[in-house]
């Protein structure tokens, strides 16, 4: 309640003053924003469960837990945060959520009206009504009821989302349009990346290269030696490529501890591998 013409300030529901009693400390609420002192709610609610505002003639229920100590002490300033936190946290869309600058200065001009309509007591209804049509069609479902407080929570979910009224179900707009309920004009539309190919470390190089093929007579070294071999200005250097290769082979086959002949010597049944010479 506001205070009193000789600056007192007074429960509506008991009648206590703050002078005759000054450990008077009031409660309020997110609804009707009534001050109703603590002693009040505590008797009102000593039995648990929902009950009515106290405030004389105020038919708004609420749990106990919707009642709560006030943040700011003028009951506007009060009340305007709480309206402006509710509305900001369902109009959460940023600038860069826009097709243009003009867009999102209309959708803020859209939420500043949403604001002042709430604050103000005008069209409060119809802006309800329209901010429940935008929740429903987009998926944004508050878990309890607004009368919970603040502690209700926004939760999003996963199903695809049902306009509840026949007001929202007209209003739907296309798929991939952001905001179903078409409340919100102007957002960029959902784009889907195209789905890339696998990420290919290697640029398209061959991982596997075919050096070499099995052959009934052993294997083929593709070594190259050949077409290196009649290179004459290779040959002029004086590198000796078949020398360059048995090298090479040695040592790649050399840690291995594989001597060829011994096996081929004593093994009967596998086959030959021309691996002792290549040429
Ligand atoms: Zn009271
Ligand atoms: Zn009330």
């Amino acid at each position: 309640m506001e205070p009193l013409a000789d600056g007192d300030e007074q429960c509506p529901a008991c009648l206590t003053r703050k002078s005759a009693s000054p450990n008077l400390r009031f409660k309020i609420n997110n609804k009707c924003y009534h001050r109703i002192c603590e002693s009040c709610i505590d008797r009102v609610y000593a039995s648990g469960g929902q009950h009515t505002c106290p405030y004389p003639h105020c038919k708004n229920t609420f749990w106990k837990n919707a009642w709560r100590t006030q943040t700011f002490e003028d009951l506007n300033v009060e009340k305007e945060v709480n309206i402006r936190r509710d509305i900001y946290s369902t109009l959460n869309k940023e600038e860069g959520d826009f097709i243009s600058k003009r867009a999102y200065d209309d959708f803020l001009e859209l939420r500043e009206m949403f604001v002042m309509n709430l604050l103000l007591g005008t069209e409060a209804q119809a802006t309800r009504r329209k901010l429940n049509e935008y929740k429903e069609a987009n998926g944004l479902v508050r878990l309890k009821d607004e009368a919970a407080g603040p502690k209700g929570k926004i939760k999003r979910t996963s199903a695809t989302p049902v306009a509840a009224t026949a007001a929202a179900a007209a209003a739907v707009v296309d798929d991939d349009y952001p905001d179903r309920s078409g409340l919100i004009e102007g957002l960029k539309r959902i784009v889907i990346p195209e789905v890339l190919p696998p990420y290919d470390p290697l640029q398209g190089v061959p991982l596997h290269k075919d050096y070499f093929t099995i052959t009934d007579d052993g294997i083929n070294m593709d070594t190259g030696y050949e077409q290196y071999r009649k290179d004459e200005m290779l040959a002029i250097e004086g590198y000796d490529f078949r020398e360059a290769l048995e090298e090479t082979l040695t040592r790649a086959f050399a840690g291995l501890g594989v001597f060829i002949q011994a096996e081929k010597s004593t093994t009967l049944t596998a086959p030959v591998v021309g691996l002792d010479d290549p040429f």
